[in-house]
C-alpha cells in the first residue's frame, strides 16, 4: 500500500496542502440537487442532464478506487476600485492550473511508484457534486452560504479531484463538522436574498447572472449589484470564518485591474486583455452587459452612458430594461 505520506508529499511539491483520501463514495443524497432543479437553474439546464452523474462518482469513473480530494487557496483580498469581481477570478484559470497540478502529482506518484497510474484530474470540468464530496472527504463543511468552509481557512478555496486506481492509504480531513451555528451573516447581506434554507436560489444569485446568464438581467435585482460585475463575493466577505484565509497557493492566481481600465477594454481588445483568465468565459457583449448593469447599480451616470448606446442587442435590451431612457435619472441611486 502507497502510505497516505506520499501522496501528501508529492501534492505539497504543487502547493496543495490541504488533502484527504476517500474510497470511491457510494449513490449521494440527491435532495440539495433536486431543490436546486425545482427552484430553477436558468441557462443551467444541463444540470439536469447530468443529475445521475453527479449523484454517483463511481459510475463517472467506473475503474476508480480512491479519490482524492483537496482545496487550493485563491486570492482573499478584494480588487481595485468600485466595480468588482469575484476574487477566484483575479488571476489565470484556475481550472487549467489545478487540473495540471493534479495530474503532475499522479505524474509524480508513477515515478515514485514506478507503477503507471491511470487518473483522471477535475476542477469544476466534470459532472461531479464537488462540495459534497470534499465535506465527505473531511476539507471542510456546507455552510449556509452553500460553500465549502474550513475551520483553519475559510471559503476562498478552489476545490480538484484526482481519480485514481491505485492501492492508497486512505485519510479524510477532520472538518466535516457543521460551524455555523446561529450565525445568518451570509444570508442577512446577501444583496438578492439569493440564501434560502441552505441553498442559493440560482437566478437571483448576482454569480451565476454575471457569468452564466445569457439574457437580460431583471432590473428588480440589477439595483441590488453594488457594482458587481463579474461574480460575487458578498457572501465570503461577511463569513467570519474567511478571517483565516491565506494567501493564494499560487501567484498567477492574483491580479487587480482598475475601473479605468474595465472600462477601456474594446472589443478588438477583449480577447487579448482576458486571454487565459474565467472571465473569457464571457461574451464580449455579456462584459459590457455586465459593466453596464455594475455602473447602473453604483449610480455612476457617466459609466453608463458610455456603455448604453453600444450597438449590442443585449446591451440595447439591457438598457431597455433598466430605464435608462427615461426622464426621471437612469440609476436609482443618482435619481
Ligand atoms: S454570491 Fe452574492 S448573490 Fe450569490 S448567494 Fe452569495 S451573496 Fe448572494
Ligand atoms: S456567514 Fe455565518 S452562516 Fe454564513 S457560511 Fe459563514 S459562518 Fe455560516
Amino acid at each position: 500500500m502507497i502510505p497516505f505520506a506520499t501522496i501528501a508529499s508529492l501534492a505539497g511539491e504543487q502547493g496543495l496542502t490541504a488533502l484527504a483520501c476517500i474510497p470511491m463514495p457510494g449513490r449521494l443524497d440527491g435532495t440539495g440537487l433536486d431543490l436546486m432543479l425545482a427552484d430553477g437553474v436558468g441557462d443551467l439546464d444541463w444540470l439536469a442532464e447530468h443529475r445521475d452523474f453527479r449523484l454517483d462518482p463511481g459510475r463517472f469513473q467506473g475503474w476508480a478506487t480512491r479519490l482524492v480530494c483537496t482545496a487550493m487557496p485563491y486570492q482573499p483580498e478584494a480588487g481595485d476600485g468600485d466595480l468588482r469581481r469575484g476574487r477566484y477570478a483575479a488571476g489565470k484559470d484556475y481550472h487549467l492550473i489545478l487540473r495540471k497540478k493534479l495530474a503532475m502529482v499522479a505524474r509524480r506518484l508513477e515515478e515514485v511508484t514506478g507503477q503507471p497510474q491511470r487518473q483522471r484530474a477535475c476542477a469544476d470540468s466534470a459532472p461531479l457534486n464537488e462540495r459534497t464530496l470534499a465535506r465527505l472527504a473531511g476539507l471542510g463543511w456546507i455552510g449556509r452560504n452553500a460553500l465549502l468552509i474550513s475551520p483553519d481557512a475559510g471559503s476562498y478555496r478552489l476545490l480538484g479531484f484526482l481519480f485514481l486506481a491505485a492501492d492508497l492509504e486512505l485519510r479524510s480531513g477532520p472538518h466535516g463538522a457543521d460551524r455555523c451555528g446561529r450565525c445568518t451573516r451570509c444570508v442577512d447581506a446577501c444583496p438578492t436574498a439569493a440564501l434560502v434554507d441552505g441553498r442559493v436560489l440560482t437566478t437571483r444569485c448576482i454569480s451565476y447572472l454575471t457569468i452564466e446568464h445569457q439574457g437580460v438581467i431583471p432590473r428588480e435585482l440589477a439595483v441590488r449589484f453594488q457594482g458587481w460585475w463579474f461574480g460575487c463575493d458578498v457572501c465570503q466577505e461577511v463569513c467570519p470564518w474567511n478571517r483565516f484565509a491565506g494567501p493564494a497557493a499560487d501567484p498567477r492566481l492574483t491580479g487587480r485591474e482598475s475601473d479605468e481600465a474595465l472600462l477601456a477594454v474594446t472589443a478588438d481588445s477583449f480577447d487579448l486583455v482576458f486571454a487565459g483568465r474565467a472571465v473569457r468565459r464571457l461574451s464580449w457583449a455579456q462584459y459590457r452587459r455586465n459593466l453596464l448593469v455594475a455602473g447602473f447599480s453604483l449610480g455612476r451616470r457617466d459609466w453608463v452612458e458610455r456603455i448604453r448606446h453600444d450597438d449590442l442587442p443585449l446591451v440595447r435590451a439591457q438598457a431597455a430594461e433598466l430605464a435608462l431612457d427615461r426622464p426621471d435619472g437612469p440609476c436609482p441611486p443618482c435619481a
